[in-house]
């Protein structure tokens, strides 16, 4: 199999679309099997038979349940549609659209064993990784991927001026507005010496060109009802039928000041006439939320509009004029519509593709020598998507929360040391948690992995310090090396995500020494109740979090941090305590979950309910 272009697609939540770089380095979208430029992200099961695209959506009003639309919002998670006899995951979805993208490419420009594919600036790592097996999954041999606002600065970068230019005039700082069907990203690219590196991004994973639709769909149904007394959003196939209807006047509105939706419901038809400045009044809402959002990416990241020399749109439903108007009146400029919002991020994803050619032979045989020489001397750096950290216990009222080591778009590869304190005197062993921030400020974190440090030494003081290193390298891939700094103590490793990161090959274990009994000075009511349990032994679960990494390679390490008085790290002496009944392990309260009472574990299942607002059990 011979790969013979360079190829970009973009896996939209709603719409997907594909392309390649011709041999003057212009991308050029490919159309679908209907000649569709856009493909819709829709997979309908016809009997045994998975449809992808427009005739997938159709069935969505005929046959609901055996439509799946939206799938990219769960990409990396373990949801599951079960249709007929079928179970498919995210990722089992995404490879058939990309499939049927790439079908259509072959027989347009010959087979496709290598492409980018685009992802939000947002996605978490293993939904990136999800994304990567999908590709695969469709029978592409190689994949990239590439954040989707790097993807449309590209686009700008390389597709305004052409690549018959040899740079764009001047460093630039870059916002991009892409508003799709079902999401709003937001992102601050900046284009430095040829470079381009996303240094901030935002958005909502819940605000798109759907929430537009469904008040087209309010609209005209409120008409309906007060004329017949009858709600057709009440019966799933009348609803269906007005949302494609209320979808097509939408796209009118962006173009025409009025439209029709006709209503079908209940064996009545009536069509109604909705005008834009109705819409407009009706939608305020939404505005003022996309709004609200940008202003927030910029106050949380420190930028004000003098700071961004363009402000771009992309998506679909960034053609309504009243988006438009807005980002105009709140950037004070002009805003920049040039790229196309159904192709620029598939166009983009293609330039990268070519990048990554470009400096092979086989570049010089699909692209001529400025094409080559210009998609040569652009860079992408990396930049990891979301923050990391270690869970650490405030010393003042006791609250675990994450303590954020790497700040989210950092260019990688990148190292970061603090030094923490141990939180009793006489602590023997120090549990490290590494978390990742959520999609956003108001996200829940989630957890990566744990490890500690056993055998410390008897009379540490509290507070004795203990040096965590985290370290992100440019595949992605987080080590972790923490250093007890009186005894020397140490252990590094490797998350080892099964579903996200690449397991070191060849590496040994570590030796974790076994833990003496704990002599634990300061007691919670907790440590109260674990203190008639045997003597701890370590937990093998344990031995299994942590994969040794002989050698750390980072050089780049950024220290000396000062230590705060108020940043502790977990004590896991008492984590190590097992059940005198069974020598299972024991739960957060000391207790044994095997041996408690069926009455005993209704009560901890009421109160761990109580719980649920710690941070760190989410
Ligand atoms: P995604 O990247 O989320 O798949 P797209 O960028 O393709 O989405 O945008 C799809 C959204 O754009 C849909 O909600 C669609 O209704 C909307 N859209 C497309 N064309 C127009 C238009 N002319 N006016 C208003 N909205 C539009
Ligand atoms: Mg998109």
């Amino acid at each position: 199999m011979t790969q013979t272009h360079a190829v970009g697609i973009d896996l939209g939540t709603t719409y997907s679309s594909i392309a390649w770089l011709n041999e003057h380095g212009q991308p050029v979208t490919i159309p679908n099997q209907e000649g569709e430029l856009s493909t819709p992200s829709v997979v309908f099961l016809d009997g045994d038979e998975l449809v992808v695209g427009t005739e997938a959506l159709r069935n969505a009003i005929a046959q609901p349940a055996r439509v799946v639309q939206n799938a990219k919002r769960f990409m990396g998670s373990h949801k599951v549609w079960k249709i007929g006899e079928h179970r498919l995951t995210p990722t089992d979805l995404s490879a058939r659209i990309i499939r049927k993208l790439l079908d259509a490419a072959s027989n347009d420009v010959g087979t496709v064993s290598e492409a980018v594919i685009t992802v939000p600036a947002q996605f978490s790592d293993t939904a990136r990784h999800a994304t990567i097996q999908a590709g695969h999954a469709a029978g592409l041999k190689k994949v990239k991927i590439i954040n989707e606002p790097i993807a449309a600065a590209l686009c700008h970068v390389l597709g305004s001026e052409g690549l018959a230019f040899s740079e764009l005039a001047l460093d630039q700082q870059l916002m991009i507005f892409d508003l799709g069907g079902g999401t709003l990203d937001l992102a601050i690219v900046s284009y430095t010496n040829d470079q381009v590196r996303v240094v901030a991004s935002g958005g909502d994973l819940e605000l798109g060109g759907l929430d537009w639709t469904s008040v087209l769909v309010d609209l005209a149904a409120e008409r309906f009802t007060a004329e017949f007394n009858d709600d057709p959003r009440r019966n799933p196939e009348s609803h269906q039928a007005l949302m494609l209807e209320a979808e097509q006047a939408k796209r009118s509105l962006s173009v025409r000041p009025r439209a029709i939706i006709t209503i079908q419901h209940d064996g009545q038809r009536k069509s109604y006439q909705i005008d834009r400045d109705t819409f407009v009044v009706r939608a305020e809402k939404l505005v003022r939320s996309s709004e609200a959002i940008v202003r927030r990416m910029l106050k949380d990241n420190n930028f004000g509009w003098a700071h961004i020399d363009a402000l771009l749109t992309t998506g679909g439903a960034s053609r309504m004029p009243m988006i438009r108007e807005r980002l105009q009146r709140i950037s004070g400029r002009t805003v920049n519509t040039s790229l196309s919002p159904d192709q620029s991020i598939a166009h983009g994803a293609a330039y990268y593709a070519g990048m990554l050619l470009s400096n092979s032979e086989f570049a010089r045989t699909i692209f001529n020598s400025q094409t080559s020489a210009r998609l040569a001397s652009i860079r992408q750096q990396p930049v990891n998507s979301r923050s990391l950290g270690i869970m650490i216990r405030d010393e003042a009222n006791g609250d675990r929360h994450p303590h954020w080591l790497i700040p989210e778009n950092s260019p990688l590869p990148i190292s970061k040391t603090h030094t923490f304190g141990t939180v009793v005197d006489s602590q023997m062993s120090v549990r490290v948690r590494i978390v990742e921030s959520g999609a956003g400020p108001d996200k829940p974190h989630t957890e990566l992995g744990d490890c500690e440090i056993t055998g410390l030494p008897p009379n540490l003081p509290e507070g004795s310090q203990v040096d965590v290193t985290i370290s992100y390298d440019n595949q992605a891939r987080v080590h972790v090396a923490a250093r007890e700094l009186t005894t020397h103590r140490s252990t590094e490793f490797e998350i080892n995500r099964p579903e996200n990161f690449v397991p070191v090959e060849g590496r040994s274990m570590p030796q974790i020494p076994i833990a003496p009994k704990p002599a634990v000075s300061r007691k919670s009511a907790r440590a109260e109740k674990r203190e008639s349990k045997p003597e701890p032994q370590p937990k093998d679960s344990m031995a299994e979090a942590l994969r040794a990494l002989a050698d750390l390679t980072d050089s780049s390490t950024d220290r000396p941090v000062k230590k705060t008085s108020s940043e502790h790290i977990e004590a896991t002496s008492d984590m190590l305590l097992r059940c005198s009944e069974c020598d299972g392990p024991l739960n957060d309260n000391g207790e044994c979950d095997v041996c408690l009472t069926d009455t005993q574990q209704l009560a901890r299942l009421a109160e761990s309910e109580e719980d649920r607002d710690v941070p760190e059990e989410l």
